[in-house]
């Protein structure tokens, strides 16, 4: 009897267009279907709170659907090598099938497994499906990396397109005895004391087959639109994609065909905000100090502040700033925040507070379902002006005018901080310049039931100027 495949999920919890599944299933070798909690090897950047929450329920999926196949999912616990040995002496295996990962942590610890596993005469096949490019082999006309957006995209756009997706296997056929699986519920990965998931469970479907749905709800219904709604945080008009991305529960080719026919304006800005994840992804793999050092070196000295109160109050949406309360607040209830937000409430962070970027985008790692290595470490970059690409230093948002022009109506601001539901929209993104009339009669009581603002936007944005310049004449 053939030795079994063991395919090895990571994060590409699906079945359709998963290369390494497909690979396995064709050589008819039988199947072994593991799934590795390995907290050791990412060290600090193990997956977090929120997103934890939502590999849980992906787990759960994917096994329902690996069962219906026929093939049950192990789980094991601790570091990949360990498991390994473990699992190839239990089952005999002599093949691992694999899609490649890139967070630095996880290129460093496959190296080695593949090492172990050749010295124990394991055969591994690596695929690739995460992005859309593969990003080391992009290069300039100079053969380095890109570091701007444009020529990064014009660059992948000149290559061939990204191939169609894969058909689920039709039949897998699993090993006779499945290896002995941990439980999942045992693994902890939802909270339990206080349950914080409840605005979650509300928002999300997790899992392969909702995936799908959501992706083609977006596609028939609201891509049209997207270059002119994708701005507006009260309204529909993103994809809400990002977690299933990350988890792998649909391909981003899948993804980039859903959208890419029939061509539209809107399709085209959805094709380069997938780009923009494609150039993260290049930006980590080029730098693998990216979620820690700046890009830019000279920023190594910008003169930060510590100061907890004000990172509490950012965290916890009292910074008397609406829609910097409201974008926080929906990170916390939702495990996921606006694009738009992101960048204000981000920016909010460095430039009004002056907090080191890293504080947040540690802050975002453990509450984002959607928290990703490539991305949030580049975007955050971004934002603080470190960044390859990034937004000039001195860009700094005005959080009550973005609100003007992004919430025009204040939907997202009432939802997400009831307590000024009822004011004036003239007052909604600036409460602290209502007349004291019009505060009584929204029940608005500033500094008692709303924080007045934590710093005045005109002084933060001064100071901050200051801060940059005195970064730059330093010698
Ligand atoms: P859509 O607008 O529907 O875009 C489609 C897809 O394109 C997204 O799902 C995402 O995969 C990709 N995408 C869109 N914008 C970006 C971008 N700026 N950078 C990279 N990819 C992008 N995205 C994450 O997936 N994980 C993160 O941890 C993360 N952290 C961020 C932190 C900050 C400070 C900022 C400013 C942005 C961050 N982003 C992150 C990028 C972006 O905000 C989210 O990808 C997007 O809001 C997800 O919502 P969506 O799926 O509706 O996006």
């Amino acid at each position: 009897m053939n030795a079994p495949a063991i395919v090895w999920f990571r994060n590409d919890l699906r079945i359709s267009d998963n290369p390494a599944l497909t690979a396995a299933a064709r050589t008819g070798a039988p199947l072994v279907a593991l799934y590795i909690l390995d907290d050791e090897s990412p060290g600090e950047w193990r997956t977090g709170a929120a997103a934890r929450w939502w590999l849980h329920h992906s787990l759960r999926a994917l096994s329902e659907s690996l069962a219906g196949r026929g093939v049950t999912l192990t789980l094991r616990r601790g570091r990949a090598h360990y498991v390994f040995e473990q699992i190839v002496a239990e089952t005999g295996a002599d093949a691992v099938f694999w899609n490649k990962l890139y967070e630095p942590w996880a290129i460093r610890r496959d190296a080695e497994l593949e090492a172990q596993l050749r010295d124990d005469a394991v055969k591994t096949h690596c695929f690739q499906e995460s992005v859309l490019f593969e990003p080391e082999k992009l290069r300039t006309k100079l053969g380095e990396n890109f570091r701007m957006f444009t020529p990064f995209w014009r660059a992948c756009l000149a290559s061939p397109p990204p191939d169609r997706p894969l058909p689920a296997p039709e039949s897998l056929h699993a090993a006779p005895l499945p290896p002995d699986s941990d439980d999942l519920d045992d693994w902890r990965l939802l909270p339990q004391n206080p349950d914080w998931a409840i605005g979650m469970r509300k928002v999300w479907l997790v899992g392969e087959t909702a995936a799908r749905a959501e992706l083609a709800d977006f596609a028939r219904h609201h891509v049209g639109d997207y270059k002119v709604e994708r701005d507006f945080m009260g309204r529909v008009g993103v994809s809400r994609l990002s977690p299933h991305l990350h988890f792998g529960e649909l391909s981003p080719r899948e993804v980039w065909h859903a959208i890419s026919e029939p061509q539209s304006i809107g399709g085209e800005a959805y094709l380069r905000e997938l780009g923009w994840r494609e150039f993260c992804h290049h930006l980590l793999i080029s730098n693998w100090d990216l979620p820690d050092r700046p890009l830019d070196r000279t920023f190594e000295r910008f003169p930060y502040r510590d100061d907890e109160t004000s990172l509490d109050a950012w965290r916890n949406g009292q910074t008397g700033y609406p829609l910097v309360d409201a974008a926080m607040r929906e990170l916390w209830i939702t495990g996921w925040m606006h694009n738009r937000a992101r960048l204000v409430s981000a920016s909010f962070l460095i430039k009004h507070l002056l907090i080191d970027w890293r504080k947040g985008e540690r802050w975002f790692w453990d509450t984002l379902v959607d928290a990703d290595l490539a991305n949030n470490s580049a975007n955050w970059q971004w934002v603080a002006g470190c960044g390859a690409d990034a937004a000039p230093y001195f860009r700094i948002f005005n959080p009550a005018l973005q609100g003007e022009k992004f919430d025009p109506d204040g939907a997202y601001v009432r939802r997400y901080v009831p307590e000024l539901a009822a004011l004036d929209v003239r007052y909604i993104h600036r409460p602290w310049a209502a007349p004291e009339d019009v505060l009584r009669a929204a029940g608005v009581r500033l500094g008692v039931t709303y924080p007045h603002p934590i710093v005045d936007h005109t002084e933060a944005r001064e100071r901050a100027l200051a801060a940059f310049e005195s970064m730059r004449t330093q010698p």
